[in-house]
C-alpha cells in the first residue's frame, strides 16, 4: 500500500484538479481522499505537498533501438530515462533491426520490457514489411502479439494506394495507423528547414510542403476510407491548419507534436549544431507559434518527444551527413510545463497532452487516468524546481540533445509504475529494487 499525501491531484479523465491524497494498492489506484490525510497509514507514504500528482505520463513516440542498435539505446536504458522523465509508458517505433514487422519481434520487445523495463513498453509495429513501403504487414497477427498501433515512422509510406489499403484494412478492427508524413522526393537530400537559415548556412533544405502534402494526403485518405489516422510530429503551420480543418470536418484525424517544435526554431542550427538536426527539421518562428496555437485550441492532441538516441559518432560529423533525431524523454516534461507560463495552458491540459490523450489514442485501458481501479501508474511532479540538464543527468546511452546545459523548470520527483517506485529524488523515498 502506498499513500501519496497532500498533492495537487490533476486528472483530466475525472475532471479533477484538487488537493488530496491518493491511495495505491496491489498495483491499482484504490481511492482519492479529500480533506485530512489518513493517520497511521499502514504502508509507505510519499509526501507530495506543493507537487502535482498525475496519471503516469505516456510518450506515444519513442525509439528504444532494441533489437539491433543496442549501442544507441536499449529497453533497459530507454525505460530508465523514461521513468526519470516521469513516463510510466512509452510506445516504441518499429525501425529496429530486425524491423518490428513480425509477431516474434513484437513479443521479444514485450518480454524484454516485462523482465527489465522501468516503464511499460507498448510496441508499435510496421505498416509495411521491412519499412519498405511495398507490402503490408499482417496487422491482425501483430496486434494479437501486442502491437498497439502501426507506423513506418522514420520513413513515410510513400504510396497513397498502399496507405489507402492499410486504412481500409484496419478500420473494422479499430487499429490505429500513425504516419511519419513526408513526401520523400520533395525531402530528398535536405538536412534543414528550407528557408533563410538553411540558405545562410549552405545546408540543403527540406520544404515545409514535403510534410504538408503528406499530411493533406493522409487527411484525404482518412476521408475517403472513413478511417482513422494519427499524424506524428507535426512541425509546420500549414500542417496545424490542415489538421484543424480536418477536425472541423469531423474526420478521424489526430495529431501530435514534440517539445522541440514549440521550443526551438531552425535558428538553433547556427554553428552547425548537429544536435539540432532532426526530421522533420526545426522550422521557423511562424511555424513554432502555430504549433503553440494548435496546442492551445486543441488541434494538437498529444505531446510526444520522438526520443531518437544516436551515438556521438553519427552526430559528430558534417551537418548534412549527421544522423537525424534527438533524445527527449528527460526533457519533455519540463519543456511542456513551460507552456503553463502566463497561465495560458492549464495543468489539466498539460496532463491531457502528456498522459490522458496518448492513452485514449492508443486505447490503453487503465492508463492515463487516476480513477479507482486504474493501473497504479502515477507521476509526482515538482512544477517549480529549477535544474540544469547536465550530461551526467542523461540516463540514455546517447547524449544527442540540443537542451544539454539548459536551465529547466519542473521535473518528475517520483515515478510509480504498477505500484512500484521506479524513480525518486525525494529524500526518504527510496525507489523499489
Ligand atoms: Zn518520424
Amino acid at each position: 500500500m502506498l499513500l501519496i499525501r497532500g498533492g495537487r491531484v490533476v486528472d483530466p479523465s475525472a475532471r479533477r484538479d484538487e488537493v488530496g491524497h491518493l491511495v495505491l494498492s496491489e498495483g491499482k489506484v484504490k481511492e482519492f481522499l479529500a480533506g485530512e490525510a489518513p493517520k497511521n497509514f499502514p504502508g509507505r507514504v510519499i509526501p507530495a505537498e506543493g507537487r502535482w500528482v498525475t496519471p503516469g505520463l505516456i510518450d506515444m513516440h519513442v525509439h528504444l533501438r532494441e533489437p539491433g542498435y543496442e549501442w544507441k539505446e536499449d529497453i533497459l536504458s530507454g525505460t530508465r530515462a523514461a521513468a526519470a522523465g516521469g513516463f510510466t509508458s512509452v510506445a516504441c517505433m518499429a525501425n529496429t533491426k530486425p524491423v518490428n514487422d513480425h509477431p516474434e519481434v513484437t513479443r521479444f520487445i514485450l518480454d524484454k520490457a516485462r523482465r527489465e523495463g522501468f516503464a511499460n513498453v507498448f510496441p508499435v509495429a510496421a505498416v509495411t514489411r521491412g519499412l519498405e513501403g511495398k507490402e503490408m504487414t499482417d496487422f491482425t497477427e501483430l496486434a494479437e502479439a501486442g502491437a498497439v498501433a502501426f507506423s513506418d515512422d522514420g520513413k513515410p509510406v510513400a504510396s497513397a494506394l498502399l496507405m489507402r489499403r492499410a486504412l481500409e484494412y484496419v478500420r473494422p478492427f479499430g487499429y490505429l495507423i500513425m504516419t511519419h508524413s513526408e513526401d520523400p522526393e520533395l525531402a530528398e537530400g535536405g538536412a534543414a528547414n528550407e528557408g533563410w537559415t538553411a540558405r545562410k548556412l549552405g545546408i540543403p533544405g527540406i520544404p515545409a510542403a514535403a510534410e504538408e502534402i503528406a499530411i493533406a494526403r493522409e487527411i484525404l485518405l482518412a476521408r475517403q476510407t472513413d478511417g482513422r489516422v494519427h499524424i506524428q510530429h507535426v512541425s509546420t503551420k500549414m500542417g496545424v491548419d490542415l489538421l484543424r480543418m480536418a477536425k472541423r470536418a469531423g474526420l478521424g484525424v489526430t495529431g501530435e507534436t514534440a517539445p522541440q517544435y514549440f521550443t526551438l526554431t531552425d535558428a538553433a542550427l547556427e554553428g552547425y549544431d548537429t544536435n539540432a538536426k532532426m526530421n522533420p527539421p526545426l522550422r521557423g518562428e511562424e511555424d513554432r507559434m502555430a504549433i503553440l496555437e494548435g496546442i492551445l485550441d486543441g488541434t494538437i492532441d498529444a505531446v510526444a518527444c520522438d526520443h531518437a538516441p544516436h551515438e556521438d559518432y553519427v552526430k559528430r560529423c558534417e551537418f548534412t551527413t549527421a544522423a537525424n533525431g534527438i533524445i527527449g524523454l528527460q526533457t519533455s516534461l519540463p519543456l511542456t510545463l513551460a507552456l503553463t507560463a502566463g497561465g495560458k495552458v492549464s495543468p489539466v491540459r498539460i496532463v491531457d497532452l502528456l498522459s490522458a490523450a496518448p492513452a485514449r489514442l492508443l486505447s490503453l485501458t487503465g492508463k492515463g487516468t487516476l480513477v479507482a481501479g486504474s493501473d497504479a501508474d502515477v507521476t509526482v511532479i515538482d512544477p517549480a524546481t529549477e535544474w540544469e540538464f547536465r550530461p551526467e543527468e542523461v540516463l540514455s546511452k546517447s547524449r544527442n540533445s540540443p537542451f544539454l546545459g539548459w536551465k529547466l523548470r519542473g521535473r518528475a520527483v517520483v515515478t510509480i509504475c504498477g505500484g512500484k517506485i521506479r524513480h525518486s529524488c525525494v529524500p526518504g523515498v527510496e525507489a523499489d529494487a
